[in-house]
């Protein structure tokens, strides 16, 4: 936050007198700017709303309630020694009105030759083609983790609360991406629910956590189940995962380590990459945001450059945290000029993203077809690797065979080796398919899941080795080629 507000202060310094921050939090951004200006010197920080008019100087108080033409003339009209900021909200009602707009042009030279500034907050942009080249846009970005670690920290002692260190980081760990108002929502809930805030309150800000990624339009909350040893086979990747693991931690920082940027999972349907991504969020306790590709690219709301922007806030301030990109060679493989070169734009936006991140946002991103995928995308530099999920090995398939028998039906009691030799071709999710056709077979007879029910499944299934070969084919000799790294 500190490297923000210095931003402002150096926005303001330079003279730059018109100032729109987008943000919900009123009361915070208040008191950031009280610190700003006590730094810069500014003697007078005036706030003003349409229902308490000005608020903040000697005299003025309570003036052009209900007239906002008025307040942005009196800023026009303030002695430039006094050095004064106003700070006015919701201003975007008033945006469109032509005295308004009329007003703010003229202010846009006016206040470059005085040391006043005008700064206008609101949850929104109204964009105007007249207007905007005069505005000088920024977010305030959520609380960082000293901000949140200091708030919880007021929080618990003002009520008694007796936190000791490492609580007090877990919960500002898990705090992260939640606004302040959030935040003090959640406490006040666990002080009128237990009269103190306490470690038990991470599973709350858990829940607050998901509904806020809820309410966001293409990022979704993805709570897995299956951990590392749901899955079969894929040794080297759970092996390199695990090594990606440690790398997240202090002593990887101090040991000169950067923190990972992500991997790319590329292979045949149902190999098991999207589960890899479920597992990993289990396994490395941290929260999994799937990004809805489809809607990133749908037209019905705002640009998807925008949302692309609000997708990649999202998840740094929810960092540490995994980005699952599914079927990315969907979403990018297009042809550019169909879409008018949308994709291309975000594509580069995500990729300079990941070029240039710094925060503990892991991206998986999951592909089937290579073909498809854009050339920059395997450039070195972006993910840390690109992994080949070949169909898997018999030795594999045995695994994945009594990981899912196990699963459902712990008793079994039969060899798998006699039956692997039948299953070439096969990918874990018709493995799975087989287990469980072999069950229905068992189960209407009213018994135990034996040899002959699976062998009988597995001669009924089709597998897409056979039916999608040539695809299939393709991505082995692109991997064969040495541009990914296999998995198993
Ligand atoms: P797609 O490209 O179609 O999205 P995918 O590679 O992401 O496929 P998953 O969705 O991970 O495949 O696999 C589907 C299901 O198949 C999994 O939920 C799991 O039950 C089973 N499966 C696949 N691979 C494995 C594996 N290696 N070990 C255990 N189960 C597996």
């Amino acid at each position: 936050m500190e490297s923000w507000s210095k931003n402002l202060e150096l926005l303001i310094k330079s003279r730059t007198s018109l100032i729109w921050i987008k943000t919900k939090e009123e009361e915070r951004l208040e008191k950031i700017l009280n610190f700003s200006c006590e730094r810069l010197n500014v003697k007078r920080f005036a706030r003003w709303d349409c229902v308490n008019g000005i608020k903040g100087v000697l005299n003025e108080e309570g003036k052009f309630s209900n007239n906002p033409l008025g307040v942005l003339n009196w800023i026009k009209e303030q002695n430039s020694e006094l050095s004064t900021i106003l700070l006015i909200k919701d201003f975007h009602k008033f945006y469109d009105d032509p005295s308004i707009s009329r007003t703010i042009k003229e202010l846009s030279y006016v206040l470059k030759e005085s040391n006043n500034n005008l700064i206008i907050s609101s949850h929104i942009f109204p964009s105007s083609e007249e207007l905007d080249d005069l505005m000088t846009i920024i977010n305030l970005p959520l609380p960082d983790q000293k901000e949140l670690k200091n708030l919880i920290e007021r929080i618990a002692i003002n009520t008694n609360s007796n936190l000791n260190e490492q609580d007090l980081n877990e919960l500002a760990i898990a705090s992260s991406g939640l606004s302040e108002i959030k935040v003090k929502q959640v406490t006040a809930k666990a002080l009128t629910q237990r009269g103190k805030i306490s470690k038990d309150d991470l599973q709350d800000i858990l829940e607050e956590k998901k509904q806020v990624i809820a309410r966001s339009e293409i990022l979704e909350f993805f709570e897995s189940k299956s951990s590392q040893n749901d899955i079969g086979g894929l040794k080297v990747l759970k092996i390199w995962l695990k090594q990606r693991y440690r790398a997240f931690s202090n002593e990887a920082r101090d040991y000169g380590l950067p923190i990972p940027k992500g991997v790319l999972l590329v292979g045949p349907q149902g190999t098991g990459k999207s589960l890899t991504a479920k597992s990993i969020s289990k396994s490395w306790s941290m929260p999994l945001l799937r990004l809805d590709v489809g809607r990133l690219f749908s037209s019905l709301v705002g640009s998807s450059e925008a949302r692309t922007r609000e997708a990649i806030s999202r998840a740094e301030a929810m960092s540490p945290c995994i980005l699952w990109i599914d079927e990315i060679d969907k979403a990018f493989g297009g042809d550019a000029r169909s879409d008018g070169g949308t994709s291309q734009r975000v594509l580069a936006s995500l990729l300079t993203w990941m070029a240039e991140k710094e925060s503990a946002v892991f991206v998986i991103a999951t592909a089937n077809a290579i073909d498809r995928l854009p050339p920059e995308l395997l450039r070195k530099g972006r993910f840390d690797e690109i992994f080949f999920l070949d169909l898997p090995n018999s030795e594999e398939r045995l695994s994945i065979l009594d990981l899912h028998l196990k699963k459902r039906r712990p008793s079994y009691n039969f060899p798998l080796s006699t039956i692997i030799d039948r299953t070439d071709g096969f990918s874990g999710a018709e493995l799975e398919q087989a287990v469980i056709e072999g069950m229905h077979f068992s189960f209407s007879e009213n018994r135990e899941i034996i040899e002959k029910d699976l062998i009988k499944a597995i001669s009924e299934l089709v597998p897409l080795s056979r039916t999608a070969k040539e695809q299939i084919d393709l991505l082995k000799e692109w991997s064969s080629t040495g541009r990914a790294r296999s998995a198993s």
